[in-house]
């Protein structure tokens, strides 16, 4: 039967036979594959890997990016930002004029052309789109402006894993906003907020908006969109009063700790042969670790310190990097701890030492426990701050944990994984001043535009969307990101008046513009039924003899794993309304 060909926005067909497609699934995970995302969409046939961290999108795999396309240029334009399209490839000068060429690092993939000019391949656009403006944009009258662009761009990852997740060459949407001013920039800003929170939504997905630095004042320049998946790499903290933030940068006020020691107990030295951890040293003396204050040594920019934490904590290095003027802490070997300290490692501490002292907040609510006596296998216990040894800057250092204090409110916070896929961020006047990027104010002076930047991982969404939506049998598209929405399958192909009906079942719900395919192919229903829950169309329709006979259709949804039985007739128009009542059309 001849089937009318009907297109979606984008200008691709709405339909397809499966014995005309090119979805080669695969029984097995890919043995390279090491994150959930990258294991289905390989074997559910969206991807294939043609180098490190560099991979091919099939066409399911295109189309689920097209349809994220959309959703995100829908939303862009509608804040008002224009489409452009900028090269990929970068003269060297520009990275050099903006001091990035330097600083980049070998992330950024540099090469010559064949007059030996620097040229790079762009792992994102700052340096190219504030060319254009210092050459296009004049006056306070073009202004504001927000352009943007969906691009591939590469960053040379040392070790490029987990597929689209974190790829080398990756598709991003990169928007770059001008303003005359401060106040201006802000509601660009709040515009981009407002515009990133309906894609996520309208892409069917559970998402937080998460503060991206911590203590800043007077609100945040810097936010992050995160899926929530429990496989996230990030870890989320949240409070009911609407407090979110990284894990790894969450303030934190005044978190519990065990009560204060007695105040007369003298400081005492305690053998504690061989107990270089604080689980053993709490066993050996029959304390909780909270009553131990652990001592850490770590070097940053040359300098060697060490950080005091009550035993039961984790030390936060973002907290401990901003303490030290950003430079990046690292922990000493034991080799150089003990070499630096003169005690081994599990043993040091802070009586005697001459090396700066950085204690956690904590640590002065505790006010005594056991400490690291300076020498192997010693400890001093009721050793308190001020009276026996000294401490440079008390601060947080500490990780906010599920139940610690909500650093607005007070109630107890929780804790949840996280993947990063949008970013927003203030640059103020930081590229226009190396670029000279200036425009006329009204009253004639001139003055640097004031810029803000929004990033979308393409890529990186579809696979979070499939971290967040998958079961041991595959993907679980959520509707607006499905390649195809319906799935018609009809069990014997041989059977004529099955074809017929399959075919005519097709045709109404291309006519509804439902996106369908059609499993046309003669292979075993098992191998249909597993191939259709690998891919995850959100609706499949099967037809059996069976079924058949009753005039009926069974109509499975992916998601809830629900099945209902719909007349042959009704099927297209129930099927329909279902798709209307979940998401976008096509
Ligand atoms: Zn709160």
């Amino acid at each position: 039967m001849p089937i009318e060909i009907k297109f979606n926005a984008q200008g691709q067909s709405l339909g397809l036979r499966l014995s005309r497609s090119f979805a080669p699934t695969l029984k097995e995970d890919p043995t390279e594959a090491e994150v959930i995302s990258h294991k289905l969409l390989i074997r559910a046939g969206f991807i294939r890997k043609l180098s490190a961290g560099i991979y091919s999108l099939l066409p399911f795999g295109l189309r689920s990016l097209r349809k994220l396309e959309r959703i995100i240029r829908q939303e862009m334009d509608r804040a008002g930002a224009l489409e452009l399209l900028l090269p990929t490839v970068q003269p060297g000068e520009l990275w050099k004029e903006s001091g990035r060429w330097k600083y980049y690092g070998k992330e950024l993939l540099r090469f010559h052309d064949r007059h030996n000019r620097d040229y790079i391949i762009g792992p994102t656009h700052e340096e190219v789109i504030t060319d254009l403006a210092r050459r296009e944009i004049h006056s306070w009258r073009d202004l504001p402006m927000n352009l943007y662009q969906i691009q591939t761009k590469f960053r040379d990852e040392i070790r490029p894993r987990f597929g689209l997740m974190r790829g080398r060459e990756f598709i991003m949407k990169d928007a770059y906003s001008f303003d005359a001013d401060e106040a201006g920039a802000e509601q660009s800003y709040r515009a981009m907020y407002e515009a990133y929170n309906l894609i996520f939504q309208n892409c069917g997905l559970k998402f937080a908006v998460v503060e991206a630095d911590s203590g800043a004042i007077g609100g945040s320049s810097s936010h992050e969109f995160m899926v929530l998946a429990k496989t996230g790499e990030d870890n989320l903290i949240f409070c009911d009063c609407g407090f979110a933030a990284n894990q790894e940068k969450a303030e934190l006020k005044d978190y519990a700790t065990l009560a204060p020691e007695e105040m007369n107990q003298a400081l005492e030295k305690i053998y504690t042969p061989n107990c270089h951890h604080v689980p053993e040293l709490a066993a050996l003396l029959d304390i909780p670790t909270g009553r131990i204050i652990k001592t850490l040594a770590f070097n940053a920019a040359g300098n060697p310190l060490l950080t005091l934490i009550p035993g039961d904590r984790k030390i936060n290095l973002t907290k401990l990097k901003n303490a030290c003027n950003g430079a990046e802490p690292r922990l000493l070997t034991p080799e150089e701890t003990e070499k630096i300290t003169g005690a081994p490692l599990g043993f040091i501490g802070p009586i005697k030492t001459k090396l700066r002292v950085l204690a956690d907040l904590g640590v002065k609510r505790l006010d005594g426990g056991v400490i690291g006596a300076g020498e192997a296998d010693w400890h001093y216990r009721h050793a308190r701050p001020d009276r026996d040894f000294k401490v440079n800057q008390w601060l947080d250092l500490a990780i906010a944990e599920n139940g610690d204090p909500c650093p607005r409110c007070g109630q107890p916070l929780s804790t949840q994984r996280g993947i990063e896929v949008g970013h927003i961020f203030k640059l103020g006047a930081k590229y226009s001043h190396a670029l000279g990027a200036l425009y006329s104010r009204a009253d004639g002076l001139e003055a640097p535009l004031i810029m803000g930047c929004y990033g979308i991982g393409l890529g990186r969404t579809l696979a979070a969307a499939v971290e967040q939506n998958h079961d041991h049998n595959g993907i679980i598209w959520p509707l607006p990101l499905a390649p195809y929405e319906a799935a018609v399958l009809p069990l014997q192909v041989q059977n004529k008046n099955m074809t017929s009906a399959a075919e005519t079942l097709f045709q109404e719900l291309l006519n509804a513009r439902v996106e369908t395919v059609l499993d046309d192919r003669d292979e075993r229903p098992g191998l249909k039924f597993k191939d259709a829950d690998l891919i995850g169309y959100p609706f499949r329709i099967t037809i059996s003899e069976k079924s058949l006979a009753l005039g009926q259709v069974e109509l499975k949804r992916r998601n809830t794993q629900e099945i209902t039985m719909l007349p042959l007739t009704s099927a297209a128009a129930v099927i329909t309304q279902l798709r209307n009542e979940t998401g976008i059309t096509a």
